[in-house]
């Protein structure tokens, strides 16, 4: 069966779906990819095991340790536009 589109493709999208932010038609191309490939189906079922888990811990946080977590997030991504500005 002729692949629909590339794995690094069909990863990305498999990323974009995770947070619903793909569209409806990379969706279905998506799953068409999964269909004949195992080592994607793989990489989505782990990708899905560990939103899974990272939404269950955070879940548990209280809203001072998020707001501390959201704290050094913030200050990363500043470290890191400051870095690539210069
Ligand atoms: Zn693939």
């Amino acid at each position: 069966m002729k692949q629909i589109f590339k794995c690094d493709e069909a990863c990305a999208i498999c990323d974009k779906a995770q947070y619903n932010e793909a569209r409806f038609i990379d969706k279905l191309r998506l799953i068409l990819h999964l269909i004949s490939c195992k080592s994607c189906r793989d990489y989505v079922r782990n990708n899905r095991k560990l939103t899974k888990k990272v939404q269950s811990e955070i879940g548990e946080l209280t809203p001072d340790a998020k707001a501390e977590m959201q704290r050094k997030i913030d200050a990363e991504i500043n470290r890191n536009s400051r870095l690539q500005s210069n």
